[in-house]
């Protein structure tokens, strides 16, 4: 039935498994993407519409999972936006948008009559397909609440607080330590492959010992080691996720000494490989620094 109707907004990396399994779970999906080609991956099992605003006029609440703050904001408030559908009732947004951008479009969307919902997910392109993410779910608790059923269908639902943009302030401390081990890992990896150890071997002691983190357990032997370079988070999102993080903190009059330090290093590997590459392949910058590849 028409009112069942759950609208999707961006089925790229995350927003396509992210899909998948709403649809696995017995949910109708009216679904829409600049590219043709994506949506038609989630086969006849979607409705397909032209616009968000098409989205937002058959269905009451719908999801987005976008690249950027400025993108989600134009899909919303632009021409044909979200705003602009007839049925919108309550706006999940599942993408790292940051505590600004969360704000001011749910201040925005309150004076519609429409109710906003950060709820970013971590657990990478594998948590997405696995329906295994954290999803960080913020915001007015009878809302929150409506949804919290459908979200259990991508993962495990972490309601954290009423106010809009304390999901998003999670995900991003979620994601600053994520980089942060990522970062420090390469590093210290690269130390090790230039002393003469083995990356495989340190990996394996690493994930025995204290130092075991994300990057040791999953995207070393995923995709590093194995020179794969796939894991499905742009670099140029992670470099998005700190600037929003070191803004955050410094809006907050919170020093970040550690964090500006990671955040100078991926904006580096940016600058040098561009923000389409792999954020698994921050690692090569630090290889061509100390002249080792780290293979095994
Ligand atoms: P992506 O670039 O793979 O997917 C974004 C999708 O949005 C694409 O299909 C794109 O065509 C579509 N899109 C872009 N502009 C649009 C518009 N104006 N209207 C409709 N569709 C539009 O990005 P992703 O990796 O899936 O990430 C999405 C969000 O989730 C980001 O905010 C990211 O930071 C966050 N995130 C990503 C991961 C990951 O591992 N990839 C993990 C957690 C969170």
């Amino acid at each position: 039935m028409a009112e069942d109707l759950i609208g999707f907004i961006g089925v790229g990396n995350m927003g396509l498994p992210m899909a998948a399994n709403l649809v696995a779970a017995g949910r109708e999906l009216v679904v829409h993407d600049v590219r043709a080609a994506a949506v038609r991956l989630l086969g006849n099992k979607v409705r397909i519409a032209a616009s968000p605003a098409e989205v937002a006029s058959l269905a009451e609440t719908v999801l987005v999972s976008l690249p950027r703050p400025e993108i989600v904001q134009e899909v919303v408030f632009g021409a044909n936006g979200i705003a602009s559908g007839a049925k919108r009732k309550i706006f999940v947004d599942l993408s790292t948008t940051g505590p600004r951008m969360a704000q001011s479009i749910a201040a925005e969307l309150k004076k519609q009559g429409v109710v906003a919902l950060d709820a970013p997910v971590s657990g990478g392109v594998a948590g997405a397909k696995k329906a295994t993410l954290a999803v960080m779910l913020s915001g007015p608790k009878a809302a929150a609440e409506r949804v919290m059923p459908m979200l259990a269908a991508i993962g495990k639902v972490f309601y954290v607080g009423a106010e809009p943009g304390m999901g998003q302030v999670m995900k991003l401390i979620n994601n600053l330590l994520s980089g942060t081990a990522q970062a420090a890992t390469a590093e210290a990896i690269v130390m090790g492959v230039k002393f003469g150890l083995d990356p495989k071997i340190m990996i394996d002691v690493l994930n025995a010992g204290t130092g075991r983190n994300t990057a040791t357990e999953a995207k070393f032997p995923n995709d590093i080691l194995n020179r794969r370079f796939q894991g499905g988070f742009a670099l140029g999102l992670m470099v998005k996720d700190l600037k929003l993080a070191i803004e955050t903190a410094e809006s907050l009059h919170v020093p970040m000494w550690v964090g500006e330090a990671v955040k100078q290093l991926w904006l580096q590997a940016e600058g040098q490989g561009g923000p389409d590459q792999d954020s698994t392949e921050l690692i090569k910058q630090l290889e061509a620094w100390s002249g080792v590849t780290v293979k095994g």
